[in-house]
């Protein structure tokens, strides 16, 4: 059993792999694959494909995060305590203070110290930050254009703003907080590094996380070429970090904003540190920072520099630097398929569809064209939950969907091409090509009842026989027989109207019915067909031929019955016979 049917899968795929009737789908599905991945290079509908990709990072459950991060709020709170943005820096010298006394293992401004304020405050930040010994700051380029193009090597890059040099000296990790949204305006990835003339600058939350991992500023590498970084971190291990094809990073979105991320407000850890230093009860556990990397952003309405990414349509610039260092701690990257990859992809499909799963039947296609979509968009998805592997997913769909469409529309021809040739075989007489006496009978009898029914309508037949036919098949033979019958149909018909049915009666016998037509009419036409024939030269081999014909015609009045009106025709064509042939007698 499972023989024979892995045998008959076998044939299957054989046939329509090799076989040459198979030819014209190969070109189909060579054709669509073409399209799409013409499509693809072109990014034409690059939009979609984004979409698709968002939809995977929605399916995928929030998880939690693996990296102890945790997040310090500059929310709406402390803006109400500490009064309008831009706080004093003594401030962050204070909360800085505050969070280094347990020990954490960075703490990340999501904030650029780049103007100097005053210099009481700028003297003691710079001081909590060199006490610490734990602060990472920012710094931001200025882009000519919101294009990744080479930013590494310092292309479409017009400035940069820095923290103050007193700040950066003293920082654990200076990095850069660009992002650089998708045409749709949606987040996704980040420029992993920037270059301005001698400053290079590696994005902060990738800087942080590396630095979390023990990997130190000369032991970073980055490859063009390759879309991949390559640091060496704490006890020889080697940490890859991959790029998308224009060498940006993929964020890899876990979470949402506020889910997963521990959240402390900034003025509540300042107001708790002020109580600790009295040594009274304090509401935050600080041991709650303990080996933490803390980052601290601004989140108070308005203040918030507010991005829709993948996962939210509203989500704080901040936690992106999250995001990208749980990713780096916990070796958790996107990896996009190289292109060629989603070419092939492209390519199998359409062909798999074309060739293999088309079903000339069409709701039995649809269904197949249908599962094959939705199985690809589960596979795709699979593929991201469980490798992070973002397989391109709206091009392979489309290539399915249009190698369904083309098919079935080539299905279709087929069949009607099909349909017209048997509907012809039934109809036809094979000889002469003319109708058959059945399909004449059909035709007959409507137009008979036409003629019944309506006192207007007229109708008449033409009966006509060849004279002495049976001379000719004995003195030339049959074949010379069947030429004379095949050019003697196409004089019939050359003589009628378009509107009349010419059939094969059978023989050498043809009727002609001629609808709307009386019997002067048909008189006419059946003398013009009676020169016609009288007058051609039937070529045959070497010889001239010539032939003559004998006819009957009769008009339809209201006494016959279908049977009479034929009889009429034929007791006429038989009086022509005996009146010496080669004329035309009225019934
Ligand atoms: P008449 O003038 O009285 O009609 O004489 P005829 O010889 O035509 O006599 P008849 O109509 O009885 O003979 C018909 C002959 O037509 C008989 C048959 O050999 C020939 N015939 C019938 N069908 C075909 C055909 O398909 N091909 C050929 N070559 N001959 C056919
Ligand atoms: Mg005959
Ligand atoms: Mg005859």
């Amino acid at each position: 059993m499972v023989f024979a049917a892995m045998k008959n899968f076998r044939d299957f795929i054989y046939q329509r792999t090799f076989r040459y009737k198979y030819r014209i789908r190969w070109a189909l599905a060579l054709f669509v694959a073409l399209i799409v991945i013409l499509l693809y290079q072109f990014d034409v509908l690059e939009r979609l494909e984004l979409i698709t990709l968002d939809y995977r990072f929605r399916l995928r459950a929030s998880q939690p995060l693996k990296a102890d991060i945790v997040f310090i709020d500059m929310a709406e709170d402390s803006i109400q305590d500490i009064g309008r943005w831009p706080w004093p820096r003594s401030w962050h010298a204070t909360l800085i203070k505050a969070v280094s006394d347990h020990k954490p293992k960075a703490i990340v401004f999501d904030v650029l110290f780049s103007e100097p304020q005053d210099p009481a405050d700028d003297g003691a930040l710079e001081e909590a930050i060199k006490g610490s010994g734990v602060v990472c700051l920012p710094l931001l380029f200025d882009l000519k254009e919101q294009s990744a193009g080479s930013l590494y090597k310092g292309e479409g890059v017009s400035s940069l703003i820095e923290p103050l040099p007193q700040f950066a000296k003293y920082a654990e990790d200076v990095g850069h907080i660009n992002a650089i949204p998708d045409m749709d305006g949606i987040l996704r990835r980040v420029p992993p590094l920037i270059s301005f003339r001698e400053r290079t600058a590696y994005q902060l939350g990738l800087k942080v996380g590396m630095d979390a991992l023990g990997v130190k500023d000369g032991d970073i590498s980055f490859y063009p070429e390759k879309h991949e970084i390559v640091a060496k971190a704490a006890g020889n291990k080697t940490i890859k970090i991959p790029l998308d094809e224009k060498n940006q990073f993929i964020i890899n979105w876990k979470a949402r904003w506020g889910k997963e991320f521990k959240h402390f407000s900034y003025i509540n850890v300042i107001k708790s540190y002020a109580l600790a230093v009295k040594g009274l009860a304090s509401p935050i556990d600080f041991n709650e920072f303990r080996g933490k990397i803390c980052v601290v952003g601004l989140t108070a309405a308005g203040l918030t520099d507010i991005k829709p990414v993948p996962v939210e349509n509203a989500y704080p610039a901040v936690g992106i630097n999250a995001m990208v260092i749980n990713s780096v701690i916990t070796n958790d990257f996107i990896y996009s398929l190289p292109r060629y990859w989603n070419m092939l992809i492209i390519l199998l499909v359409s062909i798999i569809v074309t060739l293999y799963l088309s079903n000339l039947r069409l709701i039995g296609g649809m269904a197949l064209a249908t599962m094959g979509i939705v199985s690809y968009a589960v596979l795709s998805t699979f593929i991201f939950g469980v490798f992070n592997i973002a397989v391109a997913t709206f091009y392979p769909i489309l290539a399915i969907g249009l190698s369904y469409s083309l098919t079935s529309l080539y299905a279709q021809i087929l069949q009607s091409i099909e349909r017209a040739r048997l509907f012809r075989q039934a109809t036809r007489d094979g000889l002469t090509n003319l109708y058959n006496i059945r399909h004449f009978n059909l035709l007959f009898e409507a137009e008979f009842r036409n003629a019944s029914v309506y006192k207007s309508k007229r109708l008449a037949i033409i009966m006509a026989d060849i004279d002495n036919f049976k001379h000719i098949n004995d003195t030339y033979g049959h074949q010379a027989g069947d030429t004379i019958l095949r050019e003697f149909a196409k004089i019939i018909q050359s003589k009628c109207r378009q509107t009349d049915v010419v059939a094969r009666y059978g023989g050498e016998e043809f009727v002609v019915m001629l609808s709307g037509a009386g019997q002067k009419d048909a008189l006419d036409i059946a003398e013009k067909i009676r020169e016609g024939v009288q007058n051609k030269k039937f070529r045959f081999k070497n010889d001239n031929l010539g032939t003559t014909i004998s006819m009957g015609v009769v008009e339809f009045s209201k006494e016959h019955d279908k049977e009479e009106l034929v009889e009429k025709a034929d007791k006429a064509l038989y009086k022509a016979k005996e009146e010496g042939k080669n004329r035309v007698c009225v019934g």
